[in-house]
């Protein structure tokens, strides 16, 4: 095992790790059972493959991939499929209970589910890629359908390879090819809303805050961290409402102005990696702009930005996790006491769940909604889940984090009990 696997099977583990104490702690804040942890803490089904693919050497190459189911509970499972060189077990299965959490929270009947392959994508030809895909849904073909668990585009996947993936499925399983997957194009029963559903999310996330807080967009102002798709997405919607964007920042700096950046001549000059301050000339570090003074804060570039240690230097009324892990829960925790509404990464990372949950009811009626009509219902979902969760967190004095964790927990302990399996 080279060092660089070592490493970064340990994140996994530990990733896992963490995922586990968060369904422990919501547990035990509910009251319920070691037996329910002990269902809870480990995926029913894993699933590890090998993929044979003839490469365009001539040579078979074997690839291995997962797919893991963590809770039937609630309903069929549901997650991504991911195509990357760091796939490991511990992390599928960490990430198929954070899927679980995501739809409890949502409250979208599905439980979690999430799929890999070890593979580097960049360096397949697009044939390759194709074989890929199929022998993938060959491989786990037998334990997923409509009605048990179904993939969905995610890190390294798109549209293209769930439509060779549904096409594969088809050919199995031709009565159930309609809602197998998700994040399809829309000439195969995608959702004409998905593209950019993310960042919608988060820009109806910020609205819903800022009226919690009292805070009216037209004249607020924000800073955004991080200025790739989604980033810049954020940005822009939000100087469209009346936002007045006063920071950003890119991987090599910041520029800020009290009275408002240019957003128009941002976008125009930010390349395709989201930098901005070749051409802007840095004023300030990343760390620096997050510690000025604003009404909102989207933290949408990478982990570990505000801890214990700097959360006290924060001046933000509302704090968005727009990228995984930027916010300790220390930090989170004493966001409380200061004030601030913190919006976690596991409710701005919903967008694209819930998209998927419209396509996969569409696809089963055998309809076909407009963008306005799937964008609506997407907004429904996320603006119940915003105000369910908002409200937990107040009930309970407990960071929007843990009621998250709790509103999610609650649905699939609460399902299992029900059923009859405690
Ligand atoms: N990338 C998402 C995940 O697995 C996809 C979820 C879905 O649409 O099913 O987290």
């Amino acid at each position: 095992m080279s060092v660089y696997h070592q490493d970064y099977m340990m994140k996994h583990e530990q990733c896992l790790t963490s995922v586990r104490s968060l369904i422990q702690q919501s547990l035990s804040e509910l009251g319920y059972s070691e037996d329910v942890f002990e269902l809870l803490i480990e995926p029913q089904r894993t699933l590890a493959v090998r993929i044979p693919v003839k490469m365009d050497n001539g040579h078979v190459r074997v690839f291995s991939g997962y797919r893991v189911q963590h809770s039937f509970s609630v309903g069929p499972t549901k997650g991504g499929v991911l195509f990357h060189p760091e796939v490991s077990e511990p992390q599928m299965k960490a990430l198929s209970i954070m899927n679980g959490l995501k739809n409890g929270l949502l409250n979208i009947p599905f439980g979690g589910a999430k799929g890999g392959v070890i593979c580097e994508p960049r360096e397949l030809s697009f044939r390759e890629l194709e074989l890929l895909s199929r022998g993938y849904i060959q491989a786990i073909s037998s334990m997923i359908g409509p009605y048990q668990d179904i993939p969905a585009p995610d890190v390294f996947t798109n549209s293209q390879v769930m439509a060779w993936m549904m096409d594969e499925y088809s050919k199995l399983c031709p009565d159930q090819s309609a809602g197998f997957i998700t994040g399809k194009p829309i000439v195969l029963g995608g959702l004409k809303s998905r593209e950019n559903s993310a960042g919608r999310g988060i820009v109806l996330f910020i609205s819903e805050a800022a009226r919690k807080k009292g805070i009216d967009l037209n004249g607020a102002t924000a800073i955004v961290q991080g200025f790739g798709s989604l980033g810049s997405y954020v940005a822009k919607s939000l100087s469209d409402s009346g936002v007045t964007i006063t920071g950003l920042s890119d991987a090599y700096g910041a520029v800020y102005n009290a009275s408002g950046l240019d957003m128009d001549s941002l976008i125009e000059c930010r390349d395709s990696f989201g930098t901005i301050t070749k051409l802007y000339k840095h004023t300030l570090t990343s760390q620096e702009l997050i510690e000025k003074p604003c009404d909102i804060m989207v933290l949408a570039a990478v982990e570990n930005q505000i801890d214990e240690k700097n959360v006290t230097t924060i001046k933000s009324k509302i704090v968005i996790e727009a990228a995984d892990g930027a916010v300790s829960d220390e930090a989170a925790d004493r966001m409380i006491q200061n004030g601030i509404l913190f919006i976690p990464e596991i409710l701005t990372s919903s967008g694209d769940m819930t998209s998927s949950y419209i396509e996969w009811a569409q696809n089963r009626q055998g309809l076909i909604w407009s963008k306005e009509e799937g964008e609506m219902r997407v907004r429904q979902i996320l603006a119940d889940a915003f105000l369910r969760i908002h409200e937990i967190a107040e009930e309970r004095q407990i960071s929007m984090k843990a009621a998250a964790c709790i509103a999610g927990v609650y649905k699939m302990a609460e399902s299992a009990r029900i059923r009859g399996w405690f």
